[in-house]
């Protein structure tokens, strides 16, 4: 099979009636656009937009996602203007485009904290106008982390160190576990070499006797719930080595492997949420939970990041302790896929596969417990504190800023208080002198508006005007004070 008809096998599969036309529309672009182009490792550059579209055919993303994965660096790598994506494949996918290239332009590690901090602000904001883009850059991180070690050592640790400080997280906030793990355990080798050669080594024989010990549990557990009438797919789960190594350092564990339950933890996939109860019952009557560790149920209590299952560690075979997490098959989907799965399951209830925005609007509407827009929001401000080690200025300095877009999606960031004028004059000078109104997230408002992070601002402008000493009065940034002085001398 050629790797086109694999990828659209693979769409296939969850979205049979999609436009496959755009998709081969789209690869034979991105594969002209990248021809002669070649990737570190010596392969034609276009293996790497292919395997971003192969990864979010995974994740089950819609079309538009998928064609953006192929499409996602003509731009920046090949040439290709967004005017020219715009007019091939219309607005939304150049949007998306447009945002993927320019989360890829920020630069994340400047000179200072307070520099890193804000660009991974900026980041967050682009990308927050549309989810999709996010996921659409993760796997694109996520297939760059496979071809790491064609690059050169200081690229190699450059990129591994931002993928373990920014990308990891940020999946792990999206509630897409599996990508965390994914992408902690690529970054690993490259940072801590000699930590993860000792884990390799270390582990290998204690993850094969778990094993072993958890094949003879499943069997348990299969017939205890058999005997009850309860359907369950019983299956276990390795831990990722990064995460296993975060753990060993923590001092109750004093690097000890056998004080790591959940080192291979047993999981209990059920239809329904009552079956978890009812399964957790079962296996408690079976193996006596673990007091002093006790059950954790992020059912009713879900983790900040949408994450839902029960977790007991019990007694079990030979009084070894084993952790167990209980969830349906739905929550296992959303606990390894998150956002994603997420993207999917609005995408099927609306029923139309391929343009469905996941805004909160959506969100709420389909009465949905979290909103992912919210915990962007939440996993800032989490940032911030787990960076309390900046300095209360540089700290005040970073609270006083925003972060507002144009309507083309570029991100502008002003002080605390800043008006469309500010705005206007950021953009260009020759903006800022013919404003004449403005629109923030569509609505008119008036030139003092103070903005607000995330707002969408539009200025209205008027060949010849000038501005007014009036304007002096609400304005907060020098940038536009100077120019309006500069305005009205000239008159
Ligand atoms: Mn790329």
């Amino acid at each position: 099979m050629k790797d086109l008809d694999v990828l659209i096998a693979k769409i296939k599969d969850y979205n049979f009636k999609a436009d496959f036309d755009l998709v081969r529309k789209a690869y034979d672009f991105a594969q002209i656009a990248h021809a002669g182009q070649q990737r570190a490792s010596g392969e034609p550059y276009f293996v790497h937009p292919f395997n971003t579209a192969m990864i979010l055919a995974d994740y089950k993303m819609d079309i538009s996602s998928i064609v953006v994965g192929l499409l996602h660096d003509t731009v920046e790598d090949a040439g290709v203007s967004l005017t020219e994506i715009r007019k091939e494949f219309g607005p939304e996918i150049a949007g998306l485009v447009n945002a993927v290239s320019k989360v890829s332009g920020i630069k994340l590690r400047g000179s200072s904290e307070e520099i890193f901090v804000e660009n991974l602000r900026k980041m967050i904001l682009a990308m927050a106008k549309d989810l999709r883009a996010i996921i659409i850059k993760l796997c694109d991180r996520l297939h760059n982390m496979m071809t790491l070690q064609y690059l050169s050592e200081e690229r190699q640790k450059k990129i591994a160190r931002e993928t373990l400080e920014v990308y990891a997280p940020l999946a792990g906030r999206l509630g897409m576990g599996e990508t965390e793990g994914q992408l902690e355990d690529l970054a690993f080798p490259y940072i801590y070499p000699q930590e993860y050669q000792w884990l390799v080594e270390y582990s290998k024989p204690y993850f094969k006797k778990t094993e072993e010990f958890l094949e003879k549990a499943t069997r348990v557990v299969y017939k205890a719930l058999a005997e009850e009438g309860i359907k369950a797919k019983v299956t276990f789960r390795k831990k990722h080595l990064y995460s296993l190594w975060c753990k060993l350092q923590r001092p109750e564990i004093e690097k000890d492997i056998t004080k790591v339950y959940d080192l291979v933890a047993m999981r209990v996939l059920v239809e329904e949420v009552k079956d978890c109860y009812t399964s957790l019952g079962v296996i408690h009557s079976k193996w006596r939970p673990v007091p002093w560790i006790g059950i954790r149920d992020f059912i009713a209590l879900p983790k900040p990041n949408g994450y839902r299952s029960i977790h007991t560690n019990v007694f079990s075979l030979h009084e070894r302790i084993l952790e167990i997490q209980i969830r349906t098959f739905e929550m296992h989907e959303q606990a390894e896929n998150g956002i994603a799965a997420h993207w999917f399951y609005v995408a099927e209830k609306t029923k139309k596969t391929s343009d469905v925005k996941l805004d909160k609007g959506k969100i709420f509407a389909l009465g949905e417990k979290f909103s992912w827009v919210k915990q962007l929001v939440a996993w800032q401000k989490q940032l911030i504190d787990s960076r309390e080690f900046v300095e209360a200025i540089k700290f005040d300095a970073f609270a006083h800023r925003i972060f507002v877009f144009s309507p083309k999606g570029d991100v502008f960031d002003l002080p605390f208080g800043a008006t469309p004028v500010d705005f206007a004059y950021a953009v260009h000078s020759d903006l800022g002198d013919q404003t004449m109104g403005a629109k923030v997230n569509g609505k008119m408002v008036g030139l003092d508006f103070k903005l607000k992070s995330g707002d969408m601002v539009e200025i209205l402008k008027k060949e010849g005007s000038k501005p007014t000493a009036g304007w002096l009065d609400f304005t907060v940034t020098n940038l536009a004070k100077r120019n309006i002085l500069k305005s009205a001398r000239k008159i």
